[in-house]
């Protein structure tokens, strides 16, 4: 059974020596006598920004650190191999939280979500038809409810969450702007998610200039990615009465203190709503968001891009990308393809 280990807690970026591979010679493809739990195989890992903070020792944070020495744990698609619960039958596939490693036992699998549709790709459950989609989902439609002709911004737009917060701000009849930090990335806005405009972050000295050129009028929606100096020109440009999803910062994710945040107070002369979320509260909505995204994806109206890594030992590499923007769409790690 090959696992992928964090070694020890980190400090700053994290390296791909953070993690290492080890293999143990004898799997235990058996669950205990008597688990209520599940023997899995897993199939596909998704590698997401929050498993940063898992990476550093915290304390009152809505999620546990992972374990120095320990198999990193995150979402993944997999299929169950031995069931000791009544929910869950061999040969089903589940998506859910499970372990770094080519086989795992899922002691309480209360938490996971049965496959039913399997005429789209597996590897989507570790995004769109998992917790990233679900995260734009909630984010756009719940947090900021976004109408016809409103300007919407999408920050670290080509990502797994940002391709598709673009595409359903465009489908519910916005102008959408997004940005990115390649000339790659920045085309494929335009050119396949039909972002009305994209541009480069890196290539702009001043973000508040850039904001001005794209919304002239100013911003309604702002889905917020990445925090720090973003954010800083984002509050300049919104309008009255604009929302802010306060999904996550990944700017600021590998500093050892967050940078000030200016302007935070034009929030309120503005009167713009800006609100925190977890895509965890919010499961209980999964049934709604799959009956919309489904018939999305299989009449060709949404397009949804992945990056895939091939093999365990491709994991670590694959995770520490996402914090120099390596991945081009939703970052996904095939272990095993059935
Ligand atoms: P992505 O697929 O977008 O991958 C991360 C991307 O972030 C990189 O490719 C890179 O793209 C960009 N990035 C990295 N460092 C920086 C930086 N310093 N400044 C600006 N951009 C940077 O990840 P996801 O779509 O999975 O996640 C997007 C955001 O949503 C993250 O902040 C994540 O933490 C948050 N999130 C929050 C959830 C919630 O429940 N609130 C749930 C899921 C995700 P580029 O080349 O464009 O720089």
């Amino acid at each position: 059974n090959k696992k992928v280990i964090l070694k020890d807690f980190v400090v700053g970026f994290p390296k791909e020596s953070d993690m290492i591979l080890k293999t143990s010679e004898t799997i235990t493809l058996k669950l205990p006598e008597g688990s209520n739990g599940l023997l899995v195989k897993n199939l596909y890992l998704s590698c997401d920004p929050y498993m940063r903070g898992r990476m550093t020792k915290t304390e009152g944070s809505y999620i546990d650190s992972f374990t120095p020495g320990s198999p990193l744990t995150g979402y993944g698609v997999a299929k169950v191999l031995e069931s000791g619960h009544a929910n869950f039958k061999k040969g089903d596939l589940i998506w859910g939280f499970t372990g770094w490693e080519e086989y795992s036992i899922i002691n309480a699998p209360e938490g996971l979500f049965k496959i039913e549709h399997t005429d789209v790709p597996l590897s989507y459950y570790t995004g769109i038809l998992g917790m990233p989609g679900m995260t734009a989902y909630v984010g756009l439609h719940e947090i900021c409810a976004p109408k016809k002709g409103e300007y919407v911004y999408v920050s670290a737009a080509s990502g797994a969450v940002g391709q598709l917060v673009g595409q359903f701000a465009k489908l519910s009849g916005c102008y959408v702007v997004g940005s990115a930090g390649t000339k790659e990335k920045v085309d494929l806005l335009k050119n396949k998610f039909g972002f009305d405009e994209a541009f480069n972050y890196k290539e702009e000295h001043d973000l508040n200039a850039a904001l001005k050129r794209y919304f002239p009028e100013g911003i309604d929606i702002y889905f917020e990615n990445v925090g720090g100096k973003m954010l800083e020109a984002v509050l300049l440009n919104m309008r009255l009465n604009g929302r802010i999803a306060a999904c996550g910062m990944i700017s600021q994710y590998n500093l050892e203190q967050d940078e000030g945040v200016h302007y935070l107070s034009s929030i309120i002369g503005k009167r713009v709503r800006m609100q925190g979320f977890i895509v965890g509260d919010h499961y209980h909505m999964y049934p709604k968001y799959m009956e919309m995204v489904i018939p999305l994806i299989k009449e060709g109206k949404i397009c949804y891009i992945e990056d895939i890594a091939e093999g365990l030992e491709s994991a670590p590499a694959a995770l520490v990308g996402l914090f120099s923007g390596k991945n081009v769409g939703k970052q996904v790690v095939v272990v095993a393809r059935e």
